[in-house]
């Protein structure tokens, strides 16, 4: 079932996105085991950047987002495809605090996204005091000068399980008027947000937008790490034969960890042929 949706309002001129992320935060929370506090953060990353995701243009397209960040919940690390398939790293997976306090005041947001064309964009701003969202409205402000509001909800229970997660944005198309602000600047968004929890995402737009449905676009937003052994051989052949064959006397065995899914691929002397050919 579709969990994301993607549409134009306001008489065409801004781009609304709505995703419920539940599914998506409770496997980060599996795979990284991760605090309330943790579990909130990266869930609202994860959750943004699904709304980048969908904003890319390209079937090919990648959007990677990383914040470094030397306060209690450690670096983050987030990327995501046109598919919709996210993944996600926290450094501290057992963070404790608010979103306002887990970030230290020098810490700075950057955003690559390759649009599958010619070089990938970078941008990147000062993290916000606010939290997720405000970095993210900052990052479009000063970044992609494209004027955005944009609300994500993760909402943890006692279990330490993820009741409800979502985002909604809406985003000004380059050639939007002033109306078309007033209107973007007035949407209870976290109001709006809150009615996902009870009412399937294509119902919600309906009840709450006048939407164009000739361009409406929907996709099932999930936790998917891409890793793989065999991707992993193609990034082994990138270390070269001879420093391969030294890790492998050395340790016995070249060992790779994946920080997204937390996922262990072990490499031996028996693998050589197969990665570097005879
Ligand atoms: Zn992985």
């Amino acid at each position: 079932m579709k969990n994301t949706l993607r549409t134009l309002v306001f008489n065409g001129q801004v781009s609304l996105t709505i995703a419920n992320t539940t599914g998506m935060v409770n496997d980060a929370i599996r795979y990284h085991m991760l605090s309330a506090s943790s579990a909130k953060i990266l869930g609202k990353a994860l959750s943004a950047m699904t709304f980048m995701s969908a904003c890319l243009k390209n079937s090919k397209g990648e959007i990677s987002l990383s914040v470094q960040n030397g306060g209690e919940c450690g670096d983050i690390a987030v990327s995501g495809n046109k598919e919709l398939h996210m993944r996600g790293y926290i450094g501290n997976p057992f963070a404790e605090g608010d979103e306002e306090n887990c970030f230290a005041e020098n810490s700075a947001l950057t955003i690559i996204r390759d649009d599958g064309y010619n070089r990938p964009f970078v941008g990147s701003c000062a993290w916000q005091t606010g939290g997720v969202d405000d970095s993210f409205e900052e990052y479009f402000h000063i970044s992609e000068q494209l004027p955005t509001r944009i609300r994500t909800v993760v909402e943890i229970g006692e279990n330490g399980q993820c009741n409800f997660a979502g985002v909604i944005a809406l985003q000004l198309l380059p050639f939007a008027d002033e109306e078309a602000l007033a209107m973007t600047a007035n949407t209870p968004l976290e109001e709006i947000l809150q009615k996902l929890k009870t009412t399937p995402v294509e119902r919600l737009v309906g009840d709450n937008f006048d939407a164009d449905i000739s361009v409406w676009e929907g996709g099932l937003a999930l936790y998917q790490c891409n890793c793989s052994r065999e991707y992993l051989k193609k990034v082994l052949v990138t270390i070269g034969k001879a420093d391969f064959n030294k890790i492998v006397e050395e340790d016995g065995a070249v060992k790779v960890h994946c920080h997204y899914c937390n996922s262990d691929y072990t490499f031996t002397k028996e693998d050589e042929e197969e990665i570097f050919g005879k």
